[in-house]
């Protein structure tokens, strides 16, 4: 012990004389290398900082390995001073560097080692430990050791020094309440728990796991929307959603087949999907087809099934989505497009509960719930004689209809920001909403398209904006982007107000749903020609297939009209004549 003593005392000697300060250079050497000196109060915030953003587990890991990295260069200042002294007398230029360098003093105990065999033992006194006692000022008394820079120290320093890796573990520490720290090391295989303590040696990308994790919280996000009892996009507080989703509910617990009646993109299946999952067969088959999509020949054997050798081709016998259906429900949208034959069977289902599969004469029964949809008038096709009457009555029997998005106003914001929750996480971006102008665009916007069209147009706008913005109208509307393309609206008071009409088309939707009237499509049509004119009457006139005497007329009466408190008139132009 003694002799330990007087090693320690002579290796501080010389080590001390190997500090150079050189205010000249701002540098402060350590034989060969730069050191720092810095305040330890500054250190131990850091050090603070690091535990509580990161929490405890992560900043151990940190701070173990950062002091790792100091303890294997002091090992190289070591291992040059191995030449011409004792393994002994060369390793305690550790322990005295790390007494020198300011962090704990350090008192050896026990030391025994041989680097030729590579067994070592060694135990050490620390007093005035910098980080046990930063740990218990900052946090109190902690249930374990706490001296997590200074064991990595020691561990990077012996490992390097010995050429095998040695662990270092505190036994007694001022983090803990102990007057002092006391630590122990010895080769890793010797002790039992050593895996629990390398951990905190091997690094981890702290920002790929937190990338990583983030990926999975959204991902759990949408798979818990998912499983909702009802599909996330059922939503909507406007009167006319809420009296079919009425409906929906009183026929969900019966046997009844419900037509669902709406415009193309309103829904449909999405209706037909919860009309099923609040029924009894939830937990079994939903099954949809869009019988306009298979062509006409093909119908009967997709839906009813066909057998082998019903017709060249059929080499094996196949079950239709009737029979997949069976227990659950099946969707047949635009079921106006159902060729008669199909119809006759269709109807036996619905009335006996039996099908027949293609090319065979046995009948087999099915269970199945039918829900049919249709954007078409099938009143007409009745008439038209394209449709039985008597399914057209059966299937009649219960109406829903699903208004169209135009007349949900109120649900619009509502979709909009439940599409942007959805391809935000599908899309793995982090957006702030829509900018003031774009949700403008989106109440004002016609939505010839309905939801699917604002699905769609959502989806866009989330993949053009950047992550953390907002999405702008460009990147929702294709044609906005193009400065060509003359912007005209009409705002809250029917004024003309900046607004692009994508086609024709949507401009008549506007007119014939009552978005716009026949004279505000006038009053548009006539200020965007003397826009592009530049205010030239007469060109604008030439423009709109008038003579100039018959515009001003024209303006001359929308003026009035707008004088007498009636129709809009065009915004003020330059008003040249
Ligand atoms: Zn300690």
């Amino acid at each position: 012990m003694t002799k330990l003593h007087s090693i320690a005392r002579a290796a501080n000697d010389d080590l001390r004389a190997r500090v150079h300060f050189c205010p000249e250079t701002g540098q402060i050497w350590l034989h060969e290398h730069r050191m720092l000196l810095v305040h330890a109060e500054a250190q131990a915030l850091l050090r603070k900082e690091l535990i509580d953003s990161l929490g405890m587990d992560r900043a151990r890991g940190l701070l173990t390995r950062m002091g790792y990295a100091s303890g294997l260069r002091d090992a190289e200042l070591a291992r040059t001073r191995a030449e011409d002294c004792s393994d002994i007398e060369a390793f305690m230029t550790g322990p005295q560097l790390h007494t020198l360098e300011g962090i704990v003093h350090v008192t050896p105990v026990t030391l025994e080692l041989d680097r030729a065999t590579g067994k070592f033992y060694g135990e050490f006194l620390w007093e005035n430990s910098w980080e046990g006692q930063w740990h218990r000022h900052h946090y109190g008394v902690h249930s374990e050791p706490v001296c997590w820079t200074q064991i990595g120290y020691a561990c990077g320093y012996t490992s390097a020094f010995m050429g095998r890796p040695i662990l270092y573990k505190e036994t007694e520490c001022v983090g803990m309440g102990n007057n002092n720290c006391r630590i122990v090391g010895k080769p890793v295989e010797e002790w039992d728990d050593a895996a629990a303590h390398m951990r905190y040696f091997r690094p981890e990308a702290i920002a790929d796991q937190l990338i990583e994790l983030q990926t999975q919280v959204v991902q759990l996000r949408s798979t818990i929307a998912d499983k909702d009892k009802l599909p996330a996009d059922m939503i909507g507080i406007s009167p006319g959603f809420a009296a079919a989703y009425d409906l929906l509910k009183h026929a969900a617990d019966s046997q009844i087949t419900v037509l669902l009646l709406g415009e193309t993109g309103v829904g449909k299946e999405l209706f037909a999907r919860a009309l099923h999952d609040l029924g009894p067969r939830r937990e079994r088959a939903f099954v949809a087809v869009n019988c306009a999509a298979i062509p006409n020949e093909l119908v009967e054997s997709e839906l009813f099934g066909v057998e082998k050798g019903a017709y060249t081709g059929a080499l094996v016998a196949r079950a239709g989505r009737f029979e997949r259906a069976d227990g659950g429900s099946l969707f047949l949208d635009e079921i106006g497009e159902l060729p008669l034959p199909a119809q006759s069977k269709l109807l036996r289902v619905l009335q006996e509960g039996e099908i027949e599969r293609l090319g065979d004469h046995k009948t087999r029964k099915v269970n199945v719930r039918i829900i049919a949809a249709t954007n078409d008038d099938l009143g007409r096709r009745v008439k038209e004689g394209r449709f039985r009457s008597d399914l057209y009555y059966r299937l009649n029997a219960y109406q829903v209809n699903i208004p169209p998005l135009r007349e949900r106003k109120q649900d619009i914001s509502l979709l909009a920001k439940r599409f942007l929750e959805k391809y935000s996480a599908l899309h793995a971006k982090k957006l702030r909403g829509f900018t003031d102008k774009a949700k403008r665009a989106l109440l004002t916007y016609p939505w010839p398209g309905n939801i699917r069209e604002l699905q769609n147009m959502v989806e866009r706008g989330v993949i053009l904006a950047p992550s953390g913005s907002r999405i702008e109208v460009n990147q929702l509307f294709s044609s906005f982007g193009d400065d060509r393309a003359r912007e005209l609206g009409l705002d809250a008071n029917g004024g003309l107000d900046g607004y692009h009409w994508e086609s024709g088309e949507q401009l008549c939707a506007a007119v014939f749903n009552g978005v716009m009237t026949l004279e505000q499509l006038e009053v548009m049509l006539i200020q965007t020609a003397v826009d592009k004119a530049r205010g030239n009457l007469s060109a604008a006139a030439r423009m709109l297939g008038l003579t100039r005497p018959q515009l001003a007329y024209r303006l001359h009466r929308l003026h009035e009209a707008d004088a007498g408190g009636g129709e809009p008139a065009p915004a003020a132009t330059d008003g040249r004549p």
